[in-house]
Protein backbone atom coordinates (compact mmCIF):
# COMPACT_ATOMS: atom_id res chain seq x y z
CA UNK A 1 0.00 0.00 0.00
CA UNK A 2 1.36 3.30 -1.50
CA UNK A 3 2.18 6.37 1.34
CA UNK A 4 1.39 10.07 1.32
CA UNK A 5 3.63 12.43 3.18
CA UNK A 6 2.09 15.73 5.21
CA UNK A 7 4.30 18.45 6.04
CA UNK A 8 3.23 21.36 7.81
CA UNK A 9 5.84 24.52 8.48
CA UNK A 10 6.15 27.22 10.88
CA UNK A 11 8.95 29.76 10.08
CA UNK A 12 10.41 32.20 12.69
CA UNK A 13 11.55 34.93 11.35
CA UNK A 14 13.27 38.36 12.64
CA UNK A 15 11.71 41.36 11.11
CA UNK A 16 14.93 43.90 11.06
CA UNK A 17 13.42 46.59 13.07
CA UNK A 18 16.25 48.71 14.71
CA UNK A 19 14.66 48.48 17.89
CA UNK A 20 12.93 45.41 19.81
CA UNK A 21 9.23 44.39 19.77
CA UNK A 22 9.03 46.19 23.41
CA UNK A 23 11.42 48.39 24.04
CA UNK A 24 13.88 50.91 22.42
CA UNK A 25 16.97 48.45 22.83
CA UNK A 26 19.06 47.71 19.74
CA UNK A 27 18.52 44.74 17.19
CA UNK A 28 22.33 44.94 16.44
CA UNK A 29 23.54 41.22 16.04
CA UNK A 30 26.71 40.43 17.41
CA UNK A 31 27.43 43.10 19.94
CA UNK A 32 28.87 42.03 23.05
CA UNK A 33 26.68 39.93 25.38
CA UNK A 34 24.16 41.50 27.62
CA UNK A 35 24.81 44.93 26.43
CA UNK A 36 21.67 45.75 24.74
CA UNK A 37 19.37 45.09 27.28
CA UNK A 38 16.94 47.54 29.41
CA UNK A 39 14.49 46.45 32.35
CA UNK A 40 11.92 45.60 29.99
CA UNK A 41 13.59 43.17 27.89
CA UNK A 42 15.41 41.92 31.17
CA UNK A 43 11.96 41.09 32.46
CA UNK A 44 12.14 43.24 35.28
CA UNK A 45 9.05 43.51 37.69
CA UNK A 46 6.57 46.43 36.49
CA UNK A 47 8.18 47.30 33.61
CA UNK A 48 5.51 47.65 30.90
CA UNK A 49 5.57 46.97 27.43
CA UNK A 50 5.43 49.37 24.45
CA UNK A 51 4.57 48.10 21.02
CA UNK A 52 6.91 48.81 18.10
CA UNK A 53 4.71 50.72 15.20
CA UNK A 54 7.90 49.19 12.61
CA UNK A 55 7.39 45.55 13.23
CA UNK A 56 3.67 45.32 13.17
CA UNK A 57 3.70 47.90 9.62
CA UNK A 58 6.13 44.66 8.39
CA UNK A 59 3.92 42.32 8.94
CA UNK A 60 1.19 43.22 7.62
CA UNK A 61 3.27 44.22 4.98
CA UNK A 62 4.17 40.37 4.54
CA UNK A 63 0.21 39.46 5.35
CA UNK A 64 -0.89 42.06 2.30
CA UNK A 65 2.06 40.34 0.31
CA UNK A 66 0.65 36.59 0.43
CA UNK A 67 -2.55 37.70 -0.19
CA UNK A 68 -3.94 37.21 3.70
CA UNK A 69 -6.67 39.41 5.26
CA UNK A 70 -5.59 41.41 8.07
CA UNK A 71 -7.29 41.76 11.33
CA UNK A 72 -7.74 45.36 12.34
CA UNK A 73 -8.18 44.22 15.77
CA UNK A 74 -5.48 41.58 17.31
CA UNK A 75 -4.68 40.59 20.83
CA UNK A 76 -1.56 39.84 22.41
CA UNK A 77 -1.45 36.97 24.93
CA UNK A 78 1.21 35.09 26.97
CA UNK A 79 2.50 32.43 26.79
CA UNK A 80 4.03 30.91 29.77
CA UNK A 81 6.84 28.57 30.08
CA UNK A 82 10.21 28.45 32.51
CA UNK A 83 13.71 28.72 30.37
CA UNK A 84 16.90 30.53 31.29
CA UNK A 85 17.03 32.73 28.22
CA UNK A 86 13.01 34.25 28.98
CA UNK A 87 13.59 35.92 32.43
CA UNK A 88 9.85 37.27 32.60
CA UNK A 89 8.78 33.55 31.89
CA UNK A 90 6.44 33.87 29.76
CA UNK A 91 6.74 35.75 26.22
CA UNK A 92 4.66 37.74 24.21
CA UNK A 93 2.87 36.51 21.32
CA UNK A 94 -0.38 36.73 19.59
CA UNK A 95 -2.68 33.51 20.45
CA UNK A 96 -6.48 34.00 19.89
CA UNK A 97 -6.51 36.76 17.16
CA UNK A 98 -3.73 36.80 15.22
CA UNK A 99 -2.53 40.43 13.13
CA UNK A 100 -2.75 37.75 9.85
CA UNK A 101 -4.81 35.72 8.77
CA UNK A 102 -5.34 33.20 5.83
CA UNK A 103 -2.92 33.55 2.49
CA UNK A 104 -0.88 31.72 0.16
CA UNK A 105 2.04 31.05 -1.51
CA UNK A 106 2.63 29.54 -4.95
CA UNK A 107 5.23 26.88 -5.05
CA UNK A 108 7.01 25.82 -8.18
CA UNK A 109 6.71 21.79 -8.72
CA UNK A 110 7.75 19.74 -11.08
CA UNK A 111 3.91 19.17 -12.29
CA UNK A 112 3.97 23.11 -12.36
CA UNK A 113 2.53 25.40 -9.78
CA UNK A 114 1.29 24.59 -6.57
CA UNK A 115 -0.45 26.40 -4.19
CA UNK A 116 0.57 26.47 0.02
CA UNK A 117 -1.94 27.73 2.26
CA UNK A 118 -0.87 30.15 5.46
CA UNK A 119 -3.05 29.77 8.30
CA UNK A 120 -1.64 32.40 9.99
CA UNK A 121 1.19 35.38 10.82
CA UNK A 122 1.49 36.15 14.36
CA UNK A 123 4.11 38.40 15.73
CA UNK A 124 6.10 37.54 18.72
CA UNK A 125 9.03 38.15 20.77
CA UNK A 126 12.46 36.20 20.18
CA UNK A 127 14.23 34.46 23.59
CA UNK A 128 17.63 35.36 24.62
CA UNK A 129 20.43 32.71 24.20
CA UNK A 130 22.61 30.36 26.30
CA UNK A 131 25.80 30.24 25.92
CA UNK A 132 28.25 26.72 26.15
CA UNK A 133 30.91 26.96 23.72
CA UNK A 134 34.17 27.09 25.48
CA UNK A 135 32.33 26.95 29.25
CA UNK A 136 32.86 24.18 31.55
CA UNK A 137 29.87 22.89 34.02
CA UNK A 138 28.51 26.33 33.65
CA UNK A 139 26.47 27.97 31.11
CA UNK A 140 26.15 31.84 30.29
CA UNK A 141 23.23 33.48 29.05
CA UNK A 142 22.93 36.14 26.20
CA UNK A 143 19.84 38.31 26.93
CA UNK A 144 20.71 40.89 23.53
CA UNK A 145 18.36 38.53 21.45
CA UNK A 146 15.71 38.93 24.52
CA UNK A 147 12.79 41.10 22.86
CA UNK A 148 13.99 41.47 19.44
CA UNK A 149 10.45 41.22 16.82
CA UNK A 150 9.70 37.87 15.12
CA UNK A 151 6.31 36.92 13.00
CA UNK A 152 5.50 33.74 13.27
CA UNK A 153 4.51 32.18 9.44
CA UNK A 154 2.07 29.15 10.54
CA UNK A 155 1.60 27.05 7.01
CA UNK A 156 -1.60 24.31 6.25
CA UNK A 157 -0.25 20.83 6.05
CA UNK A 158 -0.31 21.21 2.34
CA UNK A 159 2.90 20.01 1.39
CA UNK A 160 3.65 16.08 0.60
CA UNK A 161 7.42 16.26 0.38
CA UNK A 162 10.60 17.53 1.16
CA UNK A 163 10.83 19.33 -2.37
CA UNK A 164 7.83 20.85 -1.61
CA UNK A 165 8.49 22.06 1.87
CA UNK A 166 12.26 23.42 0.47
CA UNK A 167 10.83 25.43 -2.30
CA UNK A 168 7.79 27.30 -0.07
CA UNK A 169 10.41 28.14 2.36
CA UNK A 170 12.85 29.56 -0.58
CA UNK A 171 9.75 30.88 -1.79
CA UNK A 172 8.82 32.71 1.51
CA UNK A 173 12.21 33.46 2.28
CA UNK A 174 12.92 35.38 -0.92
CA UNK A 175 10.05 37.42 -0.16
CA UNK A 176 10.72 38.54 3.37
CA UNK A 177 13.97 39.72 2.03
CA UNK A 178 12.12 41.36 -1.02
CA UNK A 179 10.08 43.38 1.05
CA UNK A 180 12.94 44.10 3.26
CA UNK A 181 11.10 42.71 6.56
CA UNK A 182 14.39 40.33 7.33
CA UNK A 183 17.56 39.87 6.13
CA UNK A 184 16.74 36.05 6.24
CA UNK A 185 19.94 35.64 7.34
CA UNK A 186 19.87 31.38 8.40
CA UNK A 187 23.14 31.56 10.20
CA UNK A 188 22.40 34.11 12.62
CA UNK A 189 18.97 32.42 13.58
CA UNK A 190 16.98 35.23 11.40
CA UNK A 191 14.78 32.64 9.50
CA UNK A 192 13.96 29.57 11.22
CA UNK A 193 11.63 26.27 10.60
CA UNK A 194 10.26 23.91 12.50
CA UNK A 195 8.57 21.23 10.83
CA UNK A 196 5.72 18.85 11.50
CA UNK A 197 5.27 15.93 9.55
CA UNK A 198 2.81 12.92 9.02
CA UNK A 199 2.00 9.97 6.86
CA UNK A 200 -1.04 8.10 5.55
CA UNK A 201 -2.66 6.14 3.31
CA UNK A 202 -4.31 7.78 0.87
CA UNK A 203 -7.93 8.70 1.82
CA UNK A 204 -7.14 8.59 5.48
CA UNK A 205 -7.78 11.23 7.63
CA UNK A 206 -4.14 12.95 8.87
CA UNK A 207 -1.68 10.92 10.68
CA UNK A 208 0.05 11.88 14.39
CA UNK A 209 2.33 14.18 13.31
CA UNK A 210 6.19 14.97 14.91
CA UNK A 211 7.52 18.46 14.90
CA UNK A 212 11.00 18.64 14.19
CA UNK A 213 12.95 21.65 15.68
CA UNK A 214 16.56 22.75 15.37
CA UNK A 215 16.41 23.40 11.60
CA UNK A 216 19.01 25.91 10.17
CA UNK A 217 19.41 25.12 6.99
CA UNK A 218 17.86 24.03 3.43
CA UNK A 219 19.96 21.13 3.47
CA UNK A 220 19.56 19.79 6.64
CA UNK A 221 15.82 20.61 6.46
CA UNK A 222 15.58 18.50 3.71
CA UNK A 223 17.49 15.57 5.44
CA UNK A 224 15.42 16.09 8.61
CA UNK A 225 12.07 15.64 6.77
CA UNK A 226 13.43 12.68 4.27
CA UNK A 227 14.74 11.03 7.25
CA UNK A 228 11.36 11.31 9.60
CA UNK A 229 9.38 10.32 6.63
CA UNK A 230 11.78 6.75 6.32
CA UNK A 231 11.17 6.55 10.07
CA UNK A 232 7.30 6.79 10.35
CA UNK A 233 7.07 4.38 7.57
CA UNK A 234 9.44 1.41 8.87
CA UNK A 235 7.31 2.20 12.29
CA UNK A 236 3.96 1.48 11.20
CA UNK A 237 5.16 -1.07 8.76
CA UNK A 238 6.69 -2.68 11.50
CA UNK A 239 3.16 -2.66 13.51
CA UNK A 240 4.17 0.57 15.61
CA UNK A 241 2.65 3.57 15.89
CA UNK A 242 3.61 7.19 15.90
CA UNK A 243 3.16 9.26 18.71
CA UNK A 244 2.98 13.00 18.68
CA UNK A 245 6.58 14.16 19.90
CA UNK A 246 8.95 17.09 19.33
CA UNK A 247 12.63 15.33 17.75
CA UNK A 248 15.92 17.74 17.53
CA UNK A 249 17.78 16.54 14.27
CA UNK A 250 21.57 15.64 14.85
CA UNK A 251 22.77 16.89 11.27
CA UNK A 252 25.99 15.39 12.05
CA UNK A 253 24.43 11.56 12.85
CA UNK A 254 21.94 12.26 9.98
CA UNK A 255 19.32 11.29 12.82
CA UNK A 256 16.75 12.56 15.28
CA UNK A 257 15.83 11.84 18.69
CA UNK A 258 12.88 12.61 20.95
CA UNK A 259 13.12 15.62 22.79
CA UNK A 260 10.07 15.63 24.63
CA UNK A 261 6.24 13.63 23.83
CA UNK A 262 2.68 15.12 23.79
CA UNK A 263 2.61 13.65 27.33
CA UNK A 264 5.60 16.18 28.53
CA UNK A 265 4.72 18.42 26.31
CA UNK A 266 4.90 22.24 27.28
CA UNK A 267 1.21 23.35 28.62
CA UNK A 268 2.04 27.01 27.41
CA UNK A 269 -1.41 28.19 29.27
CA UNK A 270 -1.63 30.93 27.34
CA UNK A 271 -3.39 34.03 28.65
CA UNK A 272 -4.34 37.79 27.63
CA UNK A 273 -1.68 39.96 28.31
CA UNK A 274 -2.46 42.89 30.56
CA UNK A 275 -0.03 45.00 29.80
CA UNK A 276 -1.10 45.70 26.19
CA UNK A 277 -4.45 46.42 25.04
CA UNK A 278 -5.57 45.58 21.67
CA UNK A 279 -3.85 46.15 18.66
CA UNK A 280 -5.64 48.15 16.32
CA UNK A 281 -4.93 49.40 13.00
CA UNK A 282 -7.06 51.72 10.34
CA UNK A 283 -8.09 50.30 6.96
CA UNK A 284 -6.28 53.67 6.26
CA UNK A 285 -3.00 52.36 7.14
CA UNK A 286 -3.40 48.76 5.80
CA UNK A 287 -4.30 50.97 2.83
CA UNK A 288 -1.24 52.96 2.67
CA UNK A 289 1.34 49.87 3.22
CA UNK A 290 -0.52 47.96 0.14
CA UNK A 291 -0.02 51.34 -2.18
CA UNK A 292 4.15 51.10 -0.91
CA UNK A 293 4.61 47.36 -1.84
CA UNK A 294 7.03 46.71 -4.18
CA UNK A 295 7.04 44.89 -7.23
CA UNK A 296 7.22 41.09 -6.36
CA UNK A 297 9.37 38.01 -6.95
CA UNK A 298 6.57 36.53 -8.85
CA UNK A 299 5.43 39.34 -10.99
CA UNK A 300 9.09 40.75 -11.58
CA UNK A 301 10.46 36.86 -12.81
CA UNK A 302 7.27 36.95 -14.99
CA UNK A 303 7.85 40.83 -16.34
CA UNK A 304 11.63 39.78 -16.65
CA UNK A 305 10.47 36.88 -19.56
CA UNK A 306 8.16 39.06 -21.13
CA UNK A 307 9.56 42.23 -21.33
CA UNK A 308 13.47 41.55 -22.02
CA UNK A 309 12.88 37.79 -22.95
CA UNK A 310 14.46 36.09 -20.47
CA UNK A 311 14.79 32.58 -20.12
CA UNK A 312 12.77 31.39 -16.93
CA UNK A 313 16.31 29.99 -15.49
CA UNK A 314 18.02 33.41 -16.24
CA UNK A 315 14.67 35.57 -14.90
CA UNK A 316 14.56 33.12 -11.65
CA UNK A 317 18.29 34.01 -11.24
CA UNK A 318 18.44 37.47 -11.47
CA UNK A 319 14.80 37.91 -9.08
CA UNK A 320 16.22 36.49 -6.34
CA UNK A 321 17.05 39.51 -4.56
CA UNK A 322 15.88 43.16 -4.91
CA UNK A 323 19.30 44.33 -5.58
CA UNK A 324 20.31 41.91 -8.38
CA UNK A 325 17.11 43.02 -9.98
CA UNK A 326 17.88 45.99 -10.09
CA UNK A 327 20.87 45.63 -10.90
CA UNK A 328 20.10 43.82 -14.03
CA UNK A 329 17.38 46.76 -15.05
CA UNK A 330 20.14 49.57 -14.85
CA UNK A 331 22.42 47.13 -16.71
CA UNK A 332 19.32 47.11 -19.27
CA UNK A 333 18.71 50.89 -19.58
CA UNK A 334 22.48 51.48 -19.72
CA UNK A 335 22.68 48.79 -22.67
CA UNK A 336 19.10 48.67 -23.95
CA UNK A 337 19.66 47.04 -27.56
CA UNK A 338 20.29 43.06 -25.74
CA UNK A 339 18.55 42.94 -22.69
CA UNK A 340 19.13 39.00 -23.12
CA UNK A 341 23.04 39.30 -23.64
CA UNK A 342 22.76 41.33 -20.36
CA UNK A 343 21.26 38.72 -18.86
CA UNK A 344 24.00 36.53 -19.64
CA UNK A 345 26.84 38.56 -19.02
CA UNK A 346 25.22 39.87 -15.63
CA UNK A 347 24.23 36.04 -14.54
CA UNK A 348 27.01 33.90 -16.30
CA UNK A 349 30.06 36.07 -16.58
CA UNK A 350 29.46 39.03 -13.78
CA UNK A 351 27.53 36.74 -10.97
CA UNK A 352 29.77 33.33 -11.83
CA UNK A 353 32.93 35.26 -11.14
CA UNK A 354 31.31 37.10 -7.70
CA UNK A 355 30.03 34.22 -6.31
CA UNK A 356 33.12 32.56 -6.22
CA UNK A 357 34.78 35.08 -4.61
CA UNK A 358 31.98 35.20 -2.22
CA UNK A 359 31.10 38.85 -3.06
CA UNK A 360 27.24 39.74 -3.47
CA UNK A 361 26.59 42.15 -5.99
CA UNK A 362 26.19 45.38 -3.83
CA UNK A 363 29.49 45.32 -3.59
CA UNK A 364 30.47 44.56 -6.73
CA UNK A 365 33.61 46.18 -7.87
CA UNK A 366 32.09 46.34 -11.43
CA UNK A 367 28.86 48.38 -11.69
CA UNK A 368 26.29 48.08 -14.51
CA UNK A 369 27.44 50.80 -16.52
CA UNK A 370 30.70 49.80 -16.77
CA UNK A 371 29.35 46.47 -17.21
CA UNK A 372 27.66 48.14 -20.50
CA UNK A 373 30.68 49.40 -21.45
CA UNK A 374 32.33 46.57 -21.41
CA UNK A 375 29.37 45.16 -23.89
CA UNK A 376 29.28 47.81 -25.95
CA UNK A 377 33.14 47.07 -27.13
CA UNK A 378 32.33 43.21 -28.11
CA UNK A 379 29.36 45.11 -30.11
CA UNK A 380 31.59 47.36 -31.68
CA UNK A 381 34.07 45.20 -32.62
CA UNK A 382 36.74 46.76 -30.31
CA UNK A 383 37.17 43.27 -28.67
CA UNK A 384 35.77 39.80 -28.77
CA UNK A 385 33.51 38.12 -26.87
CA UNK A 386 36.31 35.71 -25.67
CA UNK A 387 38.67 38.76 -24.81
CA UNK A 388 35.87 40.68 -23.28
CA UNK A 389 35.99 37.64 -20.54
CA UNK A 390 39.47 38.42 -19.83
CA UNK A 391 38.97 42.14 -19.77
CA UNK A 392 36.04 41.81 -17.21
CA UNK A 393 38.58 39.77 -14.56
CA UNK A 394 40.67 43.04 -15.04
CA UNK A 395 37.60 45.05 -14.33
CA UNK A 396 36.92 43.10 -11.06
CA UNK A 397 40.47 42.81 -9.70
CA UNK A 398 41.42 46.22 -10.49
CA UNK A 399 37.83 48.10 -10.50
CA UNK A 400 38.54 50.02 -13.65
CA UNK A 401 36.80 51.08 -16.46
CA UNK A 402 36.81 48.35 -20.26
CA UNK A 403 38.31 51.08 -22.12
CA UNK A 404 41.07 51.80 -19.63
CA UNK A 405 42.07 47.97 -19.69
CA UNK A 406 41.77 47.45 -22.77
CA UNK A 407 44.14 50.42 -23.52
CA UNK A 408 46.12 49.76 -20.81
CA UNK A 409 46.83 46.13 -22.22
CA UNK A 410 46.62 46.69 -25.84
CA UNK A 411 43.57 44.67 -25.99
CA UNK A 412 42.14 46.27 -29.38
CA UNK A 413 40.76 43.44 -31.72
CA UNK A 414 42.44 43.71 -34.82
CA UNK A 415 39.88 43.98 -37.83
CA UNK A 416 42.17 45.75 -40.03
CA UNK A 417 42.12 43.65 -43.33
CA UNK A 418 45.83 44.79 -44.23
CA UNK A 419 46.81 44.00 -41.49
CA UNK A 420 45.46 40.25 -41.14
CA UNK A 421 46.04 39.44 -45.15
CA UNK A 422 49.82 39.98 -44.56
CA UNK A 423 49.94 37.36 -41.16
CA UNK A 424 47.98 34.85 -43.83
CA UNK A 425 50.67 35.43 -45.87
CA UNK A 426 53.15 34.25 -43.61
CA UNK A 427 51.36 31.62 -42.52
CA UNK A 428 50.55 30.36 -45.67
CA UNK A 429 54.27 30.84 -46.65
CA UNK A 430 55.52 28.35 -43.49
CA UNK A 431 52.91 25.91 -44.09
CA UNK A 432 53.01 24.59 -47.20
CA UNK A 433 52.19 20.86 -46.78
CA UNK A 434 48.81 22.08 -45.16
CA UNK A 435 48.25 24.33 -47.43
CA UNK A 436 48.15 21.89 -50.55
CA UNK A 437 46.48 18.85 -48.25
CA UNK A 438 43.50 22.05 -47.91
CA UNK A 439 43.53 23.16 -51.39
CA UNK A 440 43.75 18.94 -51.94
CA UNK A 441 40.18 18.88 -50.19
CA UNK A 442 40.94 18.40 -46.66
CA UNK A 443 38.46 20.84 -45.07
CA UNK A 444 39.14 20.21 -41.62
CA UNK A 445 42.07 22.04 -42.38
CA UNK A 446 40.80 25.19 -41.85
CA UNK A 447 40.86 25.18 -38.16
CA UNK A 448 43.81 25.25 -38.21
CA UNK A 449 44.62 28.27 -40.55
CA UNK A 450 42.52 29.95 -38.07
CA UNK A 451 44.33 28.71 -35.06
CA UNK A 452 47.36 30.42 -36.23
CA UNK A 453 46.06 33.55 -37.18
CA UNK A 454 44.59 33.70 -33.52
CA UNK A 455 47.95 32.38 -31.99
CA UNK A 456 50.00 35.17 -33.71
CA UNK A 457 47.49 38.09 -32.73
CA UNK A 458 47.26 36.43 -29.45
CA UNK A 459 43.35 36.26 -30.10
CA UNK A 460 42.72 39.62 -30.77
CA UNK A 461 42.03 39.04 -34.30
CA UNK A 462 38.41 39.79 -35.14
CA UNK A 463 36.79 36.25 -35.78
CA UNK A 464 35.04 37.52 -38.53
CA UNK A 465 37.43 38.82 -40.36
CA UNK A 466 39.84 36.26 -40.48
CA UNK A 467 37.36 33.63 -41.86
CA UNK A 468 36.48 35.61 -44.37
CA UNK A 469 40.31 36.53 -45.48
CA UNK A 470 41.51 33.10 -45.01
CA UNK A 471 38.59 31.58 -47.44
CA UNK A 472 39.83 34.01 -50.15
CA UNK A 473 43.38 33.84 -49.44
CA UNK A 474 43.63 29.87 -49.01
CA UNK A 475 41.58 29.31 -52.40
CA UNK A 476 45.04 30.05 -54.09
P1 LIG B 1 1.00 23.53 17.51
O1 LIG B 1 0.36 24.70 18.11
O2 LIG B 1 1.11 22.35 18.41
O3 LIG B 1 2.33 23.83 16.88
P2 LIG B 1 -0.74 23.71 15.20
O4 LIG B 1 -2.10 23.13 15.08
O5 LIG B 1 -0.61 25.18 15.28
O6 LIG B 1 0.02 23.00 16.36
O7 LIG B 1 0.04 23.22 13.90
C1 LIG B 1 1.35 23.56 13.71
C2 LIG B 1 1.77 23.12 12.32
O8 LIG B 1 1.59 21.72 12.17
C3 LIG B 1 1.02 23.75 11.19
O9 LIG B 1 1.94 24.19 10.22
C4 LIG B 1 0.14 22.64 10.64
O10 LIG B 1 -0.04 22.77 9.25
C5 LIG B 1 0.98 21.42 10.95
N1 LIG B 1 0.20 20.18 11.10
C6 LIG B 1 -0.91 20.00 11.85
N2 LIG B 1 -1.31 18.72 11.80
C7 LIG B 1 -0.41 18.06 11.00
C8 LIG B 1 -0.29 16.70 10.56
N3 LIG B 1 -1.12 15.75 10.94
N4 LIG B 1 0.76 16.41 9.76
C9 LIG B 1 1.65 17.35 9.39
N5 LIG B 1 1.57 18.62 9.77
C10 LIG B 1 0.54 18.98 10.56
MG1 LIG C 1 4.30 24.21 16.89
ZN1 LIG D 1 15.21 46.48 26.23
Amino acid sequence: MSWEVVIGLEVHIQINSKTKAFCGCSTQFGAEPNTQTCPVCLGMPGQLPVLNGESVQKTILTGLAINADINLESRFDRKNYFYPDLPKGYQISQFTVPLVDGGYIDIPTKDGEKRIGVTRIHMEEDAGKSMHEGLEAVSHIDLNRSGVPLMEVVSEPDMCCADEAIAYLKQLHQLIRFLNVSGGDMEKGQFRCDANVSVRHPGEPLGIRAELKNLNSFRFIKQAIDYEVMRQIELIEDGGTVVQETRLYDSVKGESRSMRSKEEANDYRYFPEPDLPPLRVSQAEVDAIRAGMPELPGALRKRFEGEYGLSPYDADVLTQTRELSGWYEQLVAAHPQDPKRCANWMANELLGRLNEQGVDIAHSSVNAVALAALINRIDDGTISGKIAKDVLDAMIESGKTADAIIEEKGLKQVSDTGAIDALIHDIIAASPQQVEQYRGGRDKLFGFFVGQVMKATKGQANPAVVNERLKVLLAG
